[in-house]
């Protein structure tokens, strides 16, 4: 790599330890450090994950000249957002710091989550793009999840930070998650090298949910992996599960009560039909009729077909023309 490179990331690395050491071992970092401890998490994993705290006060403009980087490096950094009379600013103030690291394990960005409950304020700010960090290559966590990847035989894909550090804590280490937006090829490419296998942990909301939705229509003409839901009660995000039901619970519900996409689709397409309703139900069954064309193994198409005779207490035979019409009219 080029000097630059190797340079912003020496930067990078020297701001993750300031700001981990402010954390635990400062004053500027009581609150903070109280507030992750509230949330659950262990000094091992606040270490393990090398989360830090940005103070309001102007710290890093002089930490890091000090150690000899140019004020023309330091801008490329992205950590420092706007000037003031010519002087940088650092852009995290007053902000949980979660070091996201690349495959190789270097720290190329932080996200950091105010501790302020005001709405108006994003609860999470992320560094900007730079030479190191494009976020549509970065999956959080990939570096330490791989050997578990590799072992468990898939990946958990799930919504936040602090789901996949919850999980961590809680045993299940093959959580991932996206820069808080969909999966991009570039995430699944990377994916695809290390497993056949990604279950989605979305929130058990609807943003969730529609999340879910949004990702497996996108994912699913784009790659061979395969894919699998596991669904949270409504309200719940995986931390919060584990915080309400332990890590035992989770890693069982993650290990034995993966869905099918063909039933996460029954469940969910179900949730926008009130179903007491004729017309209701034919659309329904439709819509579920155009998922099942989808699927390519006769097996799953005849498991599918006889929940939705079984639910409406239609004729298999019925099913199975309206579906070869369904099949014939898309070619
Ligand atoms: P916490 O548990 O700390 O409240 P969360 O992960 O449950 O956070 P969600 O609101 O569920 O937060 O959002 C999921 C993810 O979406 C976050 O982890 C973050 O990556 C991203 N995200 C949320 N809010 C913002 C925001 N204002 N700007 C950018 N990304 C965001
Ligand atoms: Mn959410
Ligand atoms: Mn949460
Ligand atoms: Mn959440």
């Amino acid at each position: 790599v080029d000097s630059e490179t190797n340079q912003l990331r020496r930067a990078y690395s020297e701001a993750a330890q300031l700001f981990h050491h402010i954390l635990l071992n400062t004053q500027l970092g009581e609150s903070a450090l109280a507030y992750l401890q509230d949330r659950g998490l262990t000094t091992e994993t606040i270490e393990k994950f090398q989360l830090g705290f940005a103070p309001q006060r102007e710290i890093l403009v002089a930490f890091l000249s000090e150690k000899g980087f140019s004020q023309q490096l330091l801008i490329k950094t992205g950590l420092f957002a706007d000037k003031e009379n010519g002087v940088l600013r650092q852009r995290f103030r007053g902000r949980v710091l979660f070091p996201i690291r690349d495959a190789q394990g270097y720290v190329v960005a932080f996200s950091g989550r105010t501790l302020s409950q005001d709405p108006k304020v994003p609860k999470y700010l992320n560094s900007p793009e730079t030479k190191l960090f494009n976020k549509r290559r970065i999956l959080f966590n990939f570096d330490l999840a791989k050997s578990a990847i590799r072992q468990n035989g898939f990946a958990l894909l799930l919504e936040g930070f602090m789901d996949v550090l919850s999980a961590y804590q809680a045993g299940v280490q093959n959580g991932i998650a996206s820069m808080g937006t969909s999966l991009t090829n570039e995430q699944v490419y990377l994916l695809e090298r290390t497993t056949e296998h990604l279950c989605l942990c979305y929130d058990g909301d609807k943003p969730g949910q529609n999340a879910i939705a949004r990702a497996l229509k996108l994912l699913q003409p784009v790659t061979r992996l395969k894919l699998n839901v596991v669904l949270l009660p409504e309200k719940q995000d995986p931390d919060e599960y584990i915080q309400k039901n332990g890590g035992q619970a989770f890693k069982n519900l993650v290990t034995k009560k993966q869905q099918t996409k063909m039933s996460f689709w029954m469940t969910y397409l179900a949730t926008r039909h009130n179903l007491e309703n004729e017309n209701e139900q034919l659309a329904y069954i439709s819509e579920v009729l155009e998922k099942i064309a989808q699927l390519t193994e006769p097996i799953e198409r005849d498991l599918y077909l006889n929940q939705l005779a079984k639910r409406f207490s239609l004729e298999k035979s019925s099913l199975t023309k309206q579906l070869h019409l369904l099949i014939r009219q898309q070619k």
